[in-house]
């Protein structure tokens, strides 16, 4: 089968990493040095446009920062749309929102192009292994063929109900885990300062009922040995809370909560800039108090 990947970016040139037994892989990368690095490491093609690497595609796969982008580079100038065939499928791994993504598979139909929103949870770690939690969005059909294409990289793939399913419970997830992050950086600060013993600390919550996947995996990984990998960028999962916060406002949910973490986000998004990590508001919150979270 003949696919197509958009988009190799932190997450999806592991992602794309998996699909290389495909008949025959073509990629697609903004900054082509990638594209090339990518095609000559797996021996697959690299494409100079969208457009080029849909051409006779049967499926295309897409993991980018948002909805705005997979819009442009399918219908944009040289884009995918226009190198796809009536029957093909359009899968989207990008964390994007519902409402474009509607928008997106309306304009796809009309050409006979399917459309399944696929984010992916798990992030680097569980993408270089296949492990990943895919969330479908999309029709009955569609849906069946994106699993046999996604179950390449996904452990745990769920279809979660029509066009942007999958984007809703994705947000809704990250704004939580945004949440705990924030929530963490604070009060392990604050025991860290007490005098306690940071690993102890930790231990003891999570064996607790204040534990989550922040405290049980995120902060020993990253923050007790200090390593702080750059996996996943702050302004993106600082978006991903704005697609929560606006999917709670467009069904008329308060959410004072979610609202002040995407405030907050927002703000340490200003603050530390594009590039940083998501897990930076811990060495933000560490050098603000002059301690460590070390052990
Ligand atoms: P990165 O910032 O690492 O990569 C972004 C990718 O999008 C790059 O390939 C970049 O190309 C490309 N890109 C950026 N802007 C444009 C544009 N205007 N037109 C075309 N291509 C563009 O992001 P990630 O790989 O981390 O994230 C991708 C998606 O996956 C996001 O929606 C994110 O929220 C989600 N995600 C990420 C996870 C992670 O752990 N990293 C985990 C789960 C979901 P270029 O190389 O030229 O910059």
């Amino acid at each position: 089968m003949p696919v197509a990947f958009l988009g190799l970016g932190a997450i999806g040139a592991p992602i794309a990493a998996h699909l290389t037994s495909s008949d025959r892989l073509t990629v697609w990368n903004r900054t082509r040095a990638r594209s090339e690095a990518f095609a000559r490491e797996h021996r697959v093609t690299a494409a100079a446009t969208p457009r080029e690497a849909a051409a006779g595609a049967d499926v295309l796969l897409c993991c980018l920062p948002t909805s705005v982008e997979v819009e442009q580079v399918l219908f944009g100038a040289e884009g995918a749309a226009d190198g796809l065939g009536r029957g093909a499928l359009v899968i989207d791994c990008t964390s994007g929102d519902p409402v474009t993504s509607r928008r997106i598979a309306a304009r796809l139909a009309e050409r006979g192009i399917d459309f399944v929103d696929a984010p992916v949870s798990g992030g680097v770690p569980l993408a270089i292994k296949g492990e990943l939690t895919v969330m479908l969005g999309g029709e009955g059909a569609a849906v069946e063929r994106a699993r046999t294409v996604v179950g390449a990289f996904g452990k745990k793939v769920v279809h979660l109900g029509p066009v942007g399913a999958g984007h809703a419970v994705k947000a809704v997830n990250n704004a939580l885990l945004a949440a705990n992050i924030l929530a963490a950086s604070e009060g392990l600060t604050a025991l860290v300062k007490a005098g306690i013993a940071p690993r102890l600390a930790v231990e003891t919550i999570n064996a607790s009922s204040g534990a989550s996947f922040t405290t049980q995996v995120l902060v020993p990984d990253r923050v007790l040995n200090g390593s702080y990998p750059r996996l996943f960028r702050h302004a993106l999962l600082d978006k991903d809370c704005g697609i929560a916060v606006d999917l709670d406002r467009a069904l008329g949910v308060e959410a004072p909560v979610l609202e002040a973490v995407k405030a907050r986000m927002a703000a340490l998004r200003a603050e530390l800039g594009e590039d940083a990590d998501y897990m930076d508001p811990f060495a933000r919150a560490e050098q603000r108090a002059g301690v460590a979270i070390r052990g």
